[in-house]
């Protein structure tokens, strides 16, 4: 076993500060005592102005996933949109139809970004009550134009939008109520710089509308048990309190950081390894999507991605991630999300010209 530490600069896990762990050994307490309402509470306020909504946001113990299984659970009544440019929409799709609710995707090439209008030339079909988005594809490192897709959506009056914001939540702006998303889901271990088991999911008024008219498909995802319990500041089932201690501690540290901070961090990091990307390579998305948080490369020169990543771990003590399924051996990605800094990168990347003397 290897007993080094290797320094994450894959899209999640990503690395986790010592005074974070350090707040997941806050001893246990009971999850039906005024001290855990309390701290559900001020996570709440905390997460209200950190998503920029006034809705409810929800915490599910579970890997994102559950998230996106709970939204499709919910939301959809007559037929949802998937819409697929990746490995995760593509997810998306799957759990869907793996649920039984009647679907269709929309797919396009994976480097190519989801247009407004190819949403508009299906949604008029009236076929739909719900589409799902992947804000940042985080196989393919692009960023689908959110702000765009949501404002063709909000056109259709009775479709409502869930986005997953699983790589691009604690690295991007995100006004909820603002683009009137109706879900926004996140697990917490990419951007949001904690370990993975915990799921943050915004929920609109017509989504909690949605959820109480049958078919109801689900208990632990019901969106309506949760309203119960969050009215108490609870949740229906015990969670990973370890995880809401750090929640707390992470978004106090993300405020004092600053969020426009933060996000302008998370910028710097994307332009310096996009720079780096151009110059030996080129970037797999099409241009002007490229993700803020995960850069996926192009592997123009064919070198031997395995061999790279096996350098960086014995002699450096950094990963970073091989492509993700079609593109594997093709592509490469660098993740620069979450709580690492610009010279963190320059560093990673100093060290790759090195080992390819570039
Ligand atoms: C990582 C990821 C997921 C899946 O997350 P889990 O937490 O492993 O369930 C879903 N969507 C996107 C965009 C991701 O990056």
């Amino acid at each position: 076993m290897r007993t080094r530490h290797s320094k994450l600069f894959v899209p999640g896990p990503t690395e986790v500060r010592p005074e974070i762990l350090q707040a997941m050994a806050t001893p246990q307490i009971y999850h039906r005592a005024p001290e855990f309402s309390e701290l559900y509470a001020d996570i709440q306020g905390k997460l209200k102005r950190f998503l920029n909504t006034e809705g409810a946001v929800f915490l599910f113990t579970a890997s994102s996933t559950g998230a996106m299984e709970a939204a499709v659970q919910n939301c959809v009544k007559k037929k949802c949109l998937n819409l697929v440019n990746g490995a995760f929409s593509l997810r998306w799709h799957e759990i869907t139809a793996g649920c039984g609710i009647p679907c269709e995707a929309l797919t396009v090439p994976w480097n190519v970004a989801i247009k407004p209008e190819m949403v508009a030339d299906k949604l008029r079909s009236g076929q739909f009550d719900a589409v799902t988005l992947v804000y940042n594809e985080t196989s393919t490192g692009l960023m689908n134009p959110l702000q765009e897709i949501a404002e063709v959506v909000r056109k259709f009056p009775d479709v409502v939008l869930l986005v997953d914001s699983v790589s691009a939540m604690g690295g991007v702006k995100i006004e909820v109520d603002k683009l009137g998303l109706d879900v926004c889901l996140a697990g917490v271990q990419k951007c949001m710089g904690l370990p993975a088991g915990l799921a943050i999911s915004t929920a609109s008024e017509r989504a909690l509308a949605r959820a109480k008219e049958p078919p109801f498909r689900s208990y632990y995802w019901s969106y309506t048990e949760m309203m119960k319990y969050h009215k108490k500041n609870q949740t229906p089932a015990t969670p990973s309190i370890p995880h809401l201690y750090a929640l707390n501690a992470q978004l106090d540290a993300m405020f004092e950081e600053g969020l426009d901070h933060r996000f302008a961090r998370h910028d710097a990091m994307a332009r310096t390894v996009q720079e780096w990307a151009l110059k030996h390579f080129a970037m797999y998305p099409e241009k002007g999507y490229w993700s803020k948080t995960v850069s996926c490369i192009e592997n123009t020169r064919n070198i031997s991605v395995d061999k790279l990543s096996d350098e960086l771990v014995r002699e450096h003590g950094v990963l970073i991630s091989e492509g993700y399924g079609e593109i594997k051996g093709k592509t490469f990605r660098i993740a620069h999300m979450g709580d690492l800094t610009v010279p963190d990168v320059r560093g990673l990347l100093a060290t790759i010209d090195g080992i390819l003397g570039l």
